[in-house]
Protein backbone atom coordinates (compact mmCIF):
# COMPACT_ATOMS: atom_id res chain seq x y z
CA UNK A 1 0.00 0.00 0.00
CA UNK A 2 1.52 3.26 -0.92
CA UNK A 3 1.71 5.82 1.86
CA UNK A 4 0.39 9.43 0.73
CA UNK A 5 2.40 12.01 3.58
CA UNK A 6 2.14 15.67 3.86
CA UNK A 7 4.73 17.84 5.12
CA UNK A 8 4.51 19.13 8.79
CA UNK A 9 4.23 22.57 7.84
CA UNK A 10 3.28 23.75 4.25
CA UNK A 11 0.54 25.93 2.27
CA UNK A 12 -0.51 29.40 3.15
CA UNK A 13 1.10 31.24 5.43
CA UNK A 14 0.18 34.12 7.42
CA UNK A 15 1.12 36.72 5.47
CA UNK A 16 -0.84 35.34 2.29
CA UNK A 17 -3.74 34.47 4.55
CA UNK A 18 -3.66 38.20 5.98
CA UNK A 19 -3.72 40.02 2.76
CA UNK A 20 -6.40 37.39 0.94
CA UNK A 21 -8.69 38.12 4.36
CA UNK A 22 -8.43 41.52 3.99
CA UNK A 23 -8.50 42.21 0.19
CA UNK A 24 -11.91 40.11 0.51
CA UNK A 25 -13.15 42.40 3.18
CA UNK A 26 -12.57 45.63 1.03
CA UNK A 27 -13.87 44.27 -2.40
CA UNK A 28 -17.51 43.38 -3.24
CA UNK A 29 -17.81 41.89 -6.76
CA UNK A 30 -20.07 45.55 -7.97
CA UNK A 31 -17.56 47.51 -5.65
CA UNK A 32 -14.13 46.07 -7.13
CA UNK A 33 -10.28 46.92 -5.37
CA UNK A 34 -7.86 46.89 -7.67
CA UNK A 35 -4.70 45.22 -6.40
CA UNK A 36 -1.30 46.07 -7.83
CA UNK A 37 -0.42 43.18 -9.32
CA UNK A 38 -1.18 39.34 -8.51
CA UNK A 39 -2.25 38.94 -4.91
CA UNK A 40 -0.48 36.02 -4.95
CA UNK A 41 1.63 33.35 -7.42
CA UNK A 42 -1.12 31.11 -7.94
CA UNK A 43 -3.81 31.00 -10.44
CA UNK A 44 -6.76 29.77 -8.18
CA UNK A 45 -6.32 32.23 -5.92
CA UNK A 46 -6.47 34.93 -8.34
CA UNK A 47 -9.01 33.67 -10.07
CA UNK A 48 -11.39 33.47 -6.75
CA UNK A 49 -10.32 37.15 -5.69
CA UNK A 50 -11.74 38.29 -8.92
CA UNK A 51 -14.91 36.61 -8.50
CA UNK A 52 -15.49 38.80 -5.16
CA UNK A 53 -14.01 42.14 -6.97
CA UNK A 54 -10.06 42.11 -6.64
CA UNK A 55 -9.03 43.18 -9.75
CA UNK A 56 -5.41 43.10 -10.38
CA UNK A 57 -4.02 46.10 -11.86
CA UNK A 58 -0.14 45.46 -13.75
CA UNK A 59 2.16 45.41 -11.02
CA UNK A 60 4.27 48.93 -10.44
CA UNK A 61 7.05 47.37 -12.30
CA UNK A 62 4.59 47.42 -15.99
CA UNK A 63 3.63 50.95 -15.03
CA UNK A 64 7.16 52.09 -14.21
CA UNK A 65 7.05 55.50 -14.07
CA UNK A 66 3.53 56.03 -14.85
CA UNK A 67 2.09 54.48 -12.13
CA UNK A 68 -0.50 57.32 -10.14
CA UNK A 69 -2.00 58.14 -13.50
CA UNK A 70 -2.33 54.64 -15.15
CA UNK A 71 -3.64 53.25 -11.71
CA UNK A 72 -5.69 56.38 -11.15
CA UNK A 73 -7.11 55.67 -14.83
CA UNK A 74 -7.97 52.29 -14.15
CA UNK A 75 -9.47 52.50 -10.94
CA UNK A 76 -11.40 55.15 -10.96
CA UNK A 77 -11.27 56.53 -7.26
CA UNK A 78 -11.91 52.95 -5.89
CA UNK A 79 -9.07 51.40 -3.79
CA UNK A 80 -5.75 50.27 -4.64
CA UNK A 81 -4.17 47.24 -2.73
CA UNK A 82 -1.66 46.78 -2.08
CA UNK A 83 0.27 43.13 -2.23
CA UNK A 84 1.90 41.19 1.01
CA UNK A 85 5.14 41.73 -1.47
CA UNK A 86 4.69 45.37 -0.81
CA UNK A 87 5.88 48.26 -2.96
CA UNK A 88 9.20 51.21 -2.94
CA UNK A 89 8.09 54.57 -0.90
CA UNK A 90 7.80 56.36 -4.06
CA UNK A 91 4.36 54.23 -5.44
CA UNK A 92 3.03 54.73 -2.23
CA UNK A 93 3.56 58.40 -2.60
CA UNK A 94 2.12 58.23 -6.38
CA UNK A 95 -1.01 56.74 -5.43
CA UNK A 96 -1.53 59.31 -2.40
CA UNK A 97 -0.86 62.36 -4.80
CA UNK A 98 -3.36 60.56 -7.35
CA UNK A 99 -6.05 60.48 -4.28
CA UNK A 100 -6.49 57.11 -4.64
CA UNK A 101 -7.41 55.44 -1.34
CA UNK A 102 -4.63 52.28 -0.33
CA UNK A 103 -5.40 49.09 1.08
CA UNK A 104 -2.40 48.11 2.58
CA UNK A 105 -1.50 44.51 2.67
CA UNK A 106 1.86 44.45 2.53
CA UNK A 107 3.09 41.30 4.80
CA UNK A 108 4.38 42.77 8.30
CA UNK A 109 7.70 40.71 7.72
CA UNK A 110 8.45 42.14 4.49
CA UNK A 111 7.22 45.78 5.72
CA UNK A 112 10.05 45.25 8.62
CA UNK A 113 12.79 44.42 5.89
CA UNK A 114 11.55 48.11 4.19
CA UNK A 115 12.35 49.60 7.27
CA UNK A 116 15.88 48.17 7.95
CA UNK A 117 16.39 49.18 4.33
CA UNK A 118 15.32 52.87 5.54
CA UNK A 119 17.61 52.94 8.32
CA UNK A 120 20.51 51.70 7.08
CA UNK A 121 20.67 54.37 4.15
CA UNK A 122 19.37 56.69 6.90
CA UNK A 123 22.87 55.34 9.20
CA UNK A 124 25.13 56.15 6.06
CA UNK A 125 25.12 52.42 4.91
CA UNK A 126 24.98 51.24 1.50
CA UNK A 127 22.37 47.99 1.57
CA UNK A 128 23.33 44.85 0.00
CA UNK A 129 19.84 43.02 -0.72
CA UNK A 130 20.62 39.12 -1.16
CA UNK A 131 17.59 37.98 -3.88
CA UNK A 132 16.16 38.20 -7.02
CA UNK A 133 16.52 41.60 -8.90
CA UNK A 134 13.45 41.08 -10.71
CA UNK A 135 11.74 40.02 -7.36
CA UNK A 136 8.41 42.48 -6.84
CA UNK A 137 9.44 41.71 -2.76
CA UNK A 138 12.73 42.94 -3.61
CA UNK A 139 12.38 45.74 -6.13
CA UNK A 140 9.98 47.05 -3.13
CA UNK A 141 12.58 46.70 -0.89
CA UNK A 142 14.73 49.11 -3.23
CA UNK A 143 12.47 51.54 -2.93
CA UNK A 144 12.89 52.34 0.57
CA UNK A 145 16.46 52.28 0.07
CA UNK A 146 16.99 55.76 -1.35
CA UNK A 147 18.82 58.76 0.60
CA UNK A 148 17.66 62.28 0.89
CA UNK A 149 17.85 63.15 -2.53
CA UNK A 150 16.27 60.00 -4.11
CA UNK A 151 19.25 57.96 -5.18
CA UNK A 152 19.21 54.43 -4.84
CA UNK A 153 22.01 53.00 -1.83
CA UNK A 154 21.13 49.58 -2.35
CA UNK A 155 22.17 47.07 -5.06
CA UNK A 156 20.74 43.42 -5.04
CA UNK A 157 22.88 40.15 -5.45
CA UNK A 158 21.30 37.41 -6.45
CA UNK A 159 24.30 34.53 -6.23
CA UNK A 160 25.90 34.12 -2.65
CA UNK A 161 29.17 32.30 -5.02
CA UNK A 162 32.34 33.52 -4.51
CA UNK A 163 32.95 34.22 -7.91
CA UNK A 164 30.29 36.52 -8.11
CA UNK A 165 31.39 38.48 -5.01
CA UNK A 166 34.82 38.98 -6.18
CA UNK A 167 33.03 40.95 -9.19
CA UNK A 168 30.80 42.90 -7.20
CA UNK A 169 33.82 44.13 -4.86
CA UNK A 170 36.25 44.81 -7.83
CA UNK A 171 33.91 46.17 -9.64
CA UNK A 172 31.52 48.50 -7.35
CA UNK A 173 31.36 52.14 -8.58
CA UNK A 174 33.65 54.35 -6.82
CA UNK A 175 35.39 51.39 -4.75
CA UNK A 176 33.28 48.95 -2.48
CA UNK A 177 31.42 50.73 1.02
CA UNK A 178 33.00 50.59 4.11
CA UNK A 179 29.62 50.94 5.53
CA UNK A 180 27.36 47.69 4.01
CA UNK A 181 23.95 46.55 5.06
CA UNK A 182 23.17 43.21 4.42
CA UNK A 183 19.44 41.94 4.03
CA UNK A 184 18.08 38.96 2.11
CA UNK A 185 14.88 38.87 0.10
CA UNK A 186 12.54 36.75 2.90
CA UNK A 187 11.65 33.44 1.16
CA UNK A 188 15.67 32.92 0.37
CA UNK A 189 17.29 29.90 1.74
CA UNK A 190 19.09 30.41 5.29
CA UNK A 191 22.22 28.08 4.27
CA UNK A 192 22.35 30.45 1.15
CA UNK A 193 22.21 33.65 2.92
CA UNK A 194 25.02 32.35 5.67
CA UNK A 195 27.08 31.70 2.38
CA UNK A 196 26.25 35.14 1.26
CA UNK A 197 27.37 36.84 4.68
CA UNK A 198 30.58 34.08 5.06
CA UNK A 199 31.92 35.15 1.55
CA UNK A 200 31.58 38.66 1.74
CA UNK A 201 33.63 39.06 4.98
CA UNK A 202 35.73 36.23 3.40
CA UNK A 203 36.65 38.42 0.42
CA UNK A 204 37.33 41.28 2.83
CA UNK A 205 38.84 40.42 5.51
CA UNK A 206 42.29 42.38 4.41
CA UNK A 207 40.12 45.73 5.09
CA UNK A 208 38.10 47.24 7.95
CA UNK A 209 34.88 47.86 7.09
CA UNK A 210 31.50 47.83 8.66
CA UNK A 211 29.30 45.03 8.05
CA UNK A 212 25.69 44.95 9.68
CA UNK A 213 23.76 41.90 9.40
CA UNK A 214 20.07 41.25 9.49
CA UNK A 215 18.23 38.70 9.33
CA UNK A 216 14.96 39.16 7.25
CA UNK A 217 14.37 35.68 6.47
CA UNK A 218 10.86 34.48 7.24
CA UNK A 219 10.34 31.77 9.74
CA UNK A 220 7.25 31.09 7.42
CA UNK A 221 9.49 29.89 5.04
CA UNK A 222 11.95 28.51 6.83
CA UNK A 223 10.08 26.46 8.77
CA UNK A 224 7.95 25.15 5.35
CA UNK A 225 11.69 24.41 4.29
CA UNK A 226 12.43 22.52 7.16
CA UNK A 227 9.69 20.79 7.27
CA UNK A 228 9.48 19.76 3.42
CA UNK A 229 13.36 18.89 4.02
CA UNK A 230 12.39 15.80 6.71
CA UNK A 231 9.51 14.75 4.84
CA UNK A 232 11.86 14.70 1.79
CA UNK A 233 14.86 12.31 3.38
CA UNK A 234 12.09 9.47 4.39
CA UNK A 235 10.06 9.52 0.50
CA UNK A 236 10.46 7.76 -2.41
CA UNK A 237 9.18 11.16 -4.16
CA UNK A 238 8.44 14.41 -3.50
CA UNK A 239 5.29 16.61 -4.89
CA UNK A 240 5.44 20.56 -4.68
CA UNK A 241 2.71 22.00 -5.07
CA UNK A 242 2.43 26.04 -6.41
CA UNK A 243 2.59 28.75 -8.83
CA UNK A 244 4.73 28.71 -11.27
CA UNK A 245 6.11 32.28 -10.39
CA UNK A 246 6.04 31.27 -6.68
CA UNK A 247 10.17 32.01 -5.64
CA UNK A 248 9.23 30.29 -2.36
CA UNK A 249 7.50 26.98 -3.98
CA UNK A 250 10.85 26.98 -5.99
CA UNK A 251 12.59 27.04 -3.17
CA UNK A 252 10.90 24.14 -1.28
CA UNK A 253 11.62 21.85 -4.80
CA UNK A 254 15.52 22.84 -4.33
CA UNK A 255 15.40 21.67 -1.36
CA UNK A 256 13.76 18.31 -1.45
CA UNK A 257 15.67 17.65 -4.14
CA UNK A 258 18.99 18.69 -2.22
CA UNK A 259 18.30 15.68 0.56
CA UNK A 260 18.44 13.77 -3.09
CA UNK A 261 14.81 12.68 -3.69
CA UNK A 262 13.19 13.46 -6.99
CA UNK A 263 11.09 16.19 -6.51
CA UNK A 264 8.60 17.74 -8.93
CA UNK A 265 6.83 21.27 -8.90
CA UNK A 266 3.20 21.60 -10.28
CA UNK A 267 0.66 24.01 -10.25
CA UNK A 268 -2.03 21.84 -10.37
CA UNK A 269 -2.99 17.96 -10.67
CA UNK A 270 -3.62 17.82 -14.50
CA UNK A 271 0.31 18.46 -14.64
CA UNK A 272 0.85 15.24 -12.24
CA UNK A 273 2.43 12.29 -14.36
CA UNK A 274 1.99 8.20 -13.96
CA UNK A 275 5.86 7.80 -13.82
CA UNK A 276 6.58 9.35 -11.11
CA UNK A 277 4.79 7.23 -8.57
CA UNK A 278 6.22 3.93 -10.68
CA UNK A 279 8.19 2.68 -8.02
CA UNK A 280 7.45 4.61 -5.31
CA UNK A 281 6.19 3.22 -1.93
CA UNK A 282 6.05 6.64 0.22
CA UNK A 283 5.39 10.04 -1.74
CA UNK A 284 5.39 12.94 0.05
CA UNK A 285 3.41 16.29 -0.26
CA UNK A 286 4.46 20.09 0.77
CA UNK A 287 3.24 22.94 -0.82
CA UNK A 288 4.50 26.79 -1.33
CA UNK A 289 3.35 29.77 1.31
CA UNK A 290 0.70 30.85 -1.46
CA UNK A 291 -0.95 27.65 -2.12
CA UNK A 292 -4.27 27.01 -1.13
CA UNK A 293 -5.40 23.70 0.92
CA UNK A 294 -8.30 23.51 -1.69
CA UNK A 295 -5.01 22.92 -4.07
CA UNK A 296 -3.20 20.78 -2.08
CA UNK A 297 -6.50 18.25 -1.63
CA UNK A 298 -7.02 18.26 -5.19
CA UNK A 299 -3.10 17.20 -6.07
CA UNK A 300 -3.61 14.30 -3.73
CA UNK A 301 -7.11 13.37 -4.66
CA UNK A 302 -5.51 12.62 -8.48
CA UNK A 303 -2.39 10.95 -7.00
CA UNK A 304 -4.70 8.33 -5.54
CA UNK A 305 -6.37 8.11 -8.72
CA UNK A 306 -3.03 7.52 -10.72
CA UNK A 307 -1.92 5.35 -8.13
CA UNK A 308 -4.89 3.06 -8.78
CA UNK A 309 -5.19 3.15 -12.37
FE1 LIG B 1 5.09 37.16 4.75
FE2 LIG B 1 6.68 35.05 4.93
FE3 LIG B 1 4.32 34.82 3.78
FE4 LIG B 1 6.24 36.20 2.54
S1 LIG B 1 6.26 33.99 2.99
S2 LIG B 1 4.09 36.80 2.76
S3 LIG B 1 7.27 37.11 4.28
S4 LIG B 1 4.69 35.30 5.96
Amino acid sequence: MVQILRAADMGFCMGVRRAVEIMQQAARPDAPVYSLGEVVHNPHVVRRLEEGGVRPLPGPDVLDGNLGSEAARIAQGRPVAITAHGVGLRVLEELRAYGLPIVDTTCPIVTRAQRYAQKFVRDGYHVLIFGDPGHKEVRGILGWAIDANGISRATVVESPAMDRLRTLIAEFPGGFPSKVGVMAQTTHKMEDFARFVANLMLLQRERNFELHVVNTLCHATTGQQEAAAWLARRVDVMIVVGGRKSANTRHLREVCEEQGTPAYHVEGPDELQPAWFERAERIGITAGASTPDESVDAVEARIRELLHA
